[in-house]
């Protein structure tokens, strides 16, 4: 479980529409999270699947964790594992690898938002 910001994200993030399976086609839907990347997204609903990356929560103005994109490759990559081509272990499927500090040895100097 993550602590998101604040109550209103935290209902955005966590986000399941019955009626709309696909996060993109539901209307209620404003704020995409993906948890292996720690990145937030505004959805674009342009009938695609388009996000914006955000920076600041657009209900309470917090600042938001730095997406961790780059890093997710780069510690897949230094495990020799292609993710593209190669199956990516479950723990990179969501934030695990973060919480368990599974990151590049090269990077894990970084700040990095921690749960509590
Ligand atoms: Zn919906
Ligand atoms: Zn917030």
């Amino acid at each position: 479980m993550i602590d998101h910001c604040c109550a209103e994200m935290t209902r955005q993030a966590d986000l399941r529409c019955q009626a709309h399976p696909d996060v993109f086609a539901c209307p209620d839907a404003m704020v995409r999270f993906e948890p292996k990347f720690r990145e937030y997204g505004l959805i674009v609903h342009d009938g695609g699947s388009a996000s914006r990356g955000i920076d600041f929560c657009p209900w309470c103005g917090a600042r938001l964790p730095e997406s961790q994109r780059d890093r997710w490759f780069d510690a897949l990559e230094a495990r020799g594992i292609d993710p593209w081509e190669d199956d990516v272990p479950p723990e990179f499927e969501d934030d695990r690898w973060l919480r368990e500090g599974l990151t590049d040895p090269v990077s894990a100097g970084e700040d990095l938002p921690r749960s509590p």
